[in-house]
Formats: structure tokens, C-alpha cells, sequence
């Protein structure tokens, strides 16, 4: 039997079929572009020998139920799945439980309409995610389906941790509050982290970073999360690659006054004009790394303020922990970049924190690696996220529980 996982974006259909009983995975696919005139359709996927392969067209997708059957057609194509009774579960992505959902659950009546209601906290994604489920249970109404949500995760964090300082009203009106995304990621890492530190989940203070092209920190306990970075939205927090991260509230306020700029406007230029961005005109950290190292003051400057705010976090996070056992790094950035790495532990000597230059450099042997110097009080790993293998392993939980 198989798990099959869905992710579906505005515009996007990422999936990853995996089979049971270890999920190895044999099929990793995304069709991109839905709805423009041409979309692009990757498959790559192991043939029954065991060897990798790939099918790659561009045709047009005209909207996201033609996007699974397209999907159902490469995976026939592949020999990977012959038809839906293969299936045991599908596990969908969905970006915001709000505070309804605390764990993966099956998608029973009421749940669609649930995530439906969360529709205002996340205009964007829950749509596409919904769409997803819609059309994936139009398509196998008799696989068991398990929504696996984003922000679960962060359900653990205490009142004190999670609301804001303004007037209660809009908590209980409006449900402000902290959400924080990301989840599956941190979940996955903390626990792969304690694995390879052979040292129960409950016992360890994590600091868990992931680092991609949205960002954010995670403060664990014991194996819940005390605090994140991300708030209402994945606007807040660290420095990201078109976000600004945290800032004054009041710089909106100034520039509506002095430059008339509408909400939508201020929207666009938090979320997609700001952090690296914003500040040297790139985004991808490779680019501005090798910027940088030519002497690109901007690159330098956006590199150095990416790494000074992920400090403060890591920081902020060792006073919220009362101590902490071990910081993960994770994500695009997190996994790949040893620069990144050392300049946002630079200097945390007396905290504990000491990286070993020559192990930052080195390749992890796996999917870990670990690169505190000997005399280090504080852990440090560097892990690989997978979270579509996160959603698989929490969708099968929950089927297995029918
Ligand atoms: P993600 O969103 O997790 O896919 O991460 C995307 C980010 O990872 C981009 O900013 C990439 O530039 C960054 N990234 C990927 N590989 C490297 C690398 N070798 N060095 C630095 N950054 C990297």
C-alpha cells in the first residue's frame, strides 16, 4: 500500500507518493503554472530496478482537478501507482488550522468547512489547499484523506507566548494572535534531532531554525513549542527573502502619511519587496553570498542583517528556554549555507554556543550533520527537513488509528 502527499499552491500541485511499511519514497512530482497557457510537469521517480528517472513536459493545465489527473496519468505512466486502490491515505497540506486544529486529522464532514472558515487568516493558501482536497476526494472518494496543518505545531504556546499587547477584544473577536507556520518543519527536525543526540524528545531545550525563502525560529520544550517567530501571518520574525521580518508598526502608519501608500500597496512592499531583498535587490542567498565575497556592500550588508537578526532570535530563545541543549539548522539556507550558519553563532561564547569551523564546512554524513566545536556546551546540527515525509508519517498515523 501507499501514502500519497498533496501540497497544492495557488497556482502549483507538488506531490511525493510514498509506500509503506518504511515510506520510501517513489515518486516526487509538481506541475507548476496551472492555468497559464503552458504549464510545466516534472515527475521524477524510482523504476522497478530501483533507478532514478525522470519525465518532464509543458503543456497546458488548465486548473487544479485537471492538475491530479494529470498527476494520476504520470504516476500510471511511471508503473509508480496503477490505480487508487493502492492508495491507504492521502495527506494534505494545509497552511492554516488556526487555533481548531492542535493535530493532523481525517478529513471528516465539518473539516473542509472548518478550514474554510480560516479563510481570512490565510487568503492565499487555505483556498488552494482546500482545492487540493476537493478535487482529491472527487477523485478517490474512498481513500481515507488527513489534512496535516502548518501551524499545529505552534498550538502548544502558552497564552502569554502567543497573544499580542493589544486590546483582548480583537483575540477574542478576531482571533489575533501568534500562529506561527513552518510546523511540520520544526516538528520533524526537533525530533530527528533528538534521535541522532540519542536523548528523549522530552528531555531537550531546541532552538530549531528553518531557513528558505520564508523563515522562521522555533523555541521547544520537551517537545512543544514554547515560542515562534512567525506570528499572525509568516510576515513576522526573522529576515526572509522578500519579508521584512519584524519592524515598528508605526513605520506603516508614517508611510501612509507621508507617501499615501493604500494597505495593499504596504502589503505588497512587506511581503514581497522587503528583506534581502529589499535591502540589495536579491533574494536567493547564493547570489548575495557570492556578492558579498566580491564586495558587493549591499549583498554584505543584507547577509550581515539576516544573520544579527537570527542572533537575536537565538538569543531571545536561550532566555525563553531557560538554557538551551541544542540549536537546528534547517531549510534552503539553514542545510547549505556554512556561512550563514557561523555568523548567526559568531560571539555566542558565553551562551554556550561554539561552532567548529572545520565541521560547518564539512558534508553531513546522511541527512545530519553536527558542527559544535569539542568545547561547545550547546549542540548545534545542521538537518535536512522533509516535509512531505512528515505529512506522510502523520497521515498514516492517523489512519492507522480507523
Ligand atoms: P527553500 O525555501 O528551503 O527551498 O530555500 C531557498 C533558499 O535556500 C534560497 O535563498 C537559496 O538561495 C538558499 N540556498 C540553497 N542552496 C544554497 C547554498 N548552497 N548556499 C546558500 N544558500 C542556499
Amino acid at each position: 500500500m501507499k501514502i500519497l502527499v498533496l501540497n497544492a499552491g495557488s497556482s502549483s500541485l507538488k506531490f511525493q507518493l510514498f509506500v509503506l511499511p518504511d515510506l520510501t519514497v517513489i515518486a516526487t512530482g509538481l506541475i507548476e503554472q496551472i492555468g497559464a497557457e503552458y504549464s510545466s510537469v516534472h515527475l521524477v521517480f524510482s523504476n522497478a530496478a530501483g533507478a532514478e528517472q525522470s519525465i518532464q513536459k509543458r503543456r497546458p493545465v488548465a486548473e487544479h482537478g485537471q492538475a491530479i489527473a494529470i498527476m494520476s496519468e504520470l504516476l500510471t505512466e511511471s508503473g509508480t501507482m496503477t490505480n487508487v486502490q493502492e492508495l491507504a491515505g492521502i495527506g494534505h497540506r494545509v497552511v492554516h488550522g488556526g487555533e481548531s486544529f492542535h493535530a493532523p486529522c481525517l478529513i471528516v464532514d465539518g473539516v473542509i468547512e472548518a478550514i474554510e472558515e480560516l479563510i481570512p487568516l490565510a487568503p492565499l493558501h487555505n483556498p488552494a489547499n482546500l482545492t487540493g482536497i476537493r478535487v482529491a476526494l472527487e477523485h478517490a472518494p474512498a481513500v481515507p484523506q488527513v489534512a496535516v496543518f502548518d501551524t499545529a505545531f505552534h498550538q502548544s504556546i502558552p497564552e502569554h507566548g502567543y497573544l499580542y499587547a493589544l486590546p483582548y477584544a480583537l483575540y477574542e473577536h478576531h482571533k489575533v494572535r501568534r500562529y506561527g507556520f513552518h510546523g511540520t518543519s520544526h516538528g520533524y527536525v526537533a525530533q530527528r534531532a533528538a534521535e541522532h543526540l540519542e536523548t528523549p524528545l522530552a528531555g531537550l531545550n531546541i532552538i530549531s531554525l528553518h531557513l528558505g525563502n520564508g523563515a522562521s525560529a522555533a523555541a521547544i520544550q520537551g517537545g512543544q513549542c514554547i515560542d515562534t517567530s512567525m506570528g499572525l501571518t509568516p510576515l513576522e520574525g526573522l529576515i526572509m527573502g522578500t519579508r521584512s521580518g519584524d519592524l515598528d508598526p508605526a513605520i506603516l502608519f508614517f508611510l501612509a502619511r507621508e507617501t499615501g501608500m493604500t494597505v495593499d500597496e504596504l502589503d505588497e512592499m512587506l511581503n514581497k519587496q522587503s528583506g534581502l531583498k529589499g535591502i540589495c535587490g536579491e533574494n536567493d542567498m547564493r547570489t548575495i553570498t557570492e556578492l558579498a565575497g566580491r564586495g558587493d556592500h549591499q549583498a554584505g550588508l543584507a547577509l550581515t542583517m539576516f544573520c544579527y537578526r537570527l542572533k537575536k532570535y537565538i538569543g531571545a530563545y536561550s532566555a525563553a528556554l531557560g538554557g538551551v541543549d541544542c540549536i537546528v539548522f534547517t531549510g534552503g539556507i539553514g542545510e547549505n549555507s556554512a556561512r550563514v550558519r557561523m555568523l548567526s553563532c559568531q560571539g555566542l561564547d558565553r551562551l554556550g554556543i561554539r561552532i567548529d569551523p572545520r565541521k560547518n564546512n564539512g558534508s553531513p554524513q546522511g541527512t545530519i550533520l553536527e558542527i559544535q566545536s569539542a568545547d561547545s556546551l550547546v549542540k548545534v546540527l545542521v538537518v535536512q527537513t522533509d516535509e512531505e515525509l512528515e505529512i506522510a508519517t502523520q497521515t498514516l498515523q492517523v489512519i492507522q488509528q480507523l
